[in-house]
């Protein structure tokens, strides 16, 4: 636990995890950033390409987030989702289709798997130390990781690391996981409010720019939002809110 609170990484390096990946192409896409692994791919090239690929459920259709551009928030309704499943399943059946006839043809496998769709599975093996893998899992099992990475970093955390080193699992939790970063002005403006001075803490905020100067129209604002965020889980009302 000493040795993670003060980021004393290198004795996480000497624990090794070897995984064998089985995932669609477009979370693999993700997955392959993190580039502190060794990696080896079934190859599509030598072998003929997975025969499956991640379907949707009719109420798994996700809608578009209004607040993150690059998230998704609650579902499409049943009903209309079903439609979604259907051209899903006849666009996977078209693709598996062509490519079965490129196939058969006697084309490259290198070229005839170039319009398979994203959802095809592929498999890897993947090979990390611990502290590149806590690192993995604290972008990817966060909220912000698309759901279908963050379904499987989750199982790695929760599943193989937390039996497999207890302690760390714990330390990465208490530490890393759910703890809490705080700004230079961050800390400055939350001395201010617990020691009464609202006043004092809203004239930080306008002197960082996370306001505009008082009796102006208060607009969106990136970095503020993050600050209400994290103040709301210390149970600090800010007073620009009140
Ligand atoms: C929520 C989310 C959204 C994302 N959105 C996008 C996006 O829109 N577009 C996009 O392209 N990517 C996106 N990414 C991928 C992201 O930018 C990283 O590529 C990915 O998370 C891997 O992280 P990493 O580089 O820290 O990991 P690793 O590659 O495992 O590297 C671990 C650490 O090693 C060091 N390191 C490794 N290589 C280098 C290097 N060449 N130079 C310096 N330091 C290095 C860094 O400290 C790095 O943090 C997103 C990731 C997340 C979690």
């Amino acid at each position: 636990r000493y040795l993670m609170r003060h980021r004393h990484t290198t004795p996480f390096e000497m624990c090794e995890l070897k995984l064998h990946l089985r995932l669609p192409m477009d979370c693999w896409r993700q997955w392959i950033r993190h580039r502190t692994a060794s990696v080896n791919e079934y190859s599509t090239r030598y072998s003929l390409a997975i025969d499956a690929a991640q379907t949707t459920a009719s109420d798994q259709w996700r809608l578009q987030a209004s607040s993150n551009r690059q998230g998704s928030e609650g579902f499409l309704e049943h009903d209309k989702g079903k439609i979604f499943s259907v051209r899903e399943h006849e666009l996977h059946e078209l693709a598996r289709t062509v490519y079965n006839e490129r196939i058969e043809a006697g084309l490259a496998r290198e070229q005839a798997r170039k319009d398979l769709p994203l959802s095809t599975y592929t498999e890897a093996y993947w090979k990390t130390n611990l502290h590149n893998l806590l690192h993995f899992l604290a972008l990817r099992m966060e909220s912000h990781a698309q759901l279908e990475i963050r379904t499987y970093a989750s199982t790695i955390g929760s599943e193989i690391v937390r039996r497999w080193v207890p302690m760390v699992w714990d330390a990465f939790n208490d530490y890393m996981f759910h703890a809490m970063e705080l700004s230079k002005q961050e800390i400055d403006i939350i001395s201010r409010l617990q020691a009464g001075d609202a006043d004092g803490a809203w004239d930080i905020a306008v002197q960082y720019g996370f306001l505009p100067p008082k009796g102006e129209t208060i607009k969106f604002n990136l970095e503020r939002g993050e600050i209400e965020k994290k103040l709301e889980q210390l149970g600090i009302r800010p007073p620009w809110l009140e």
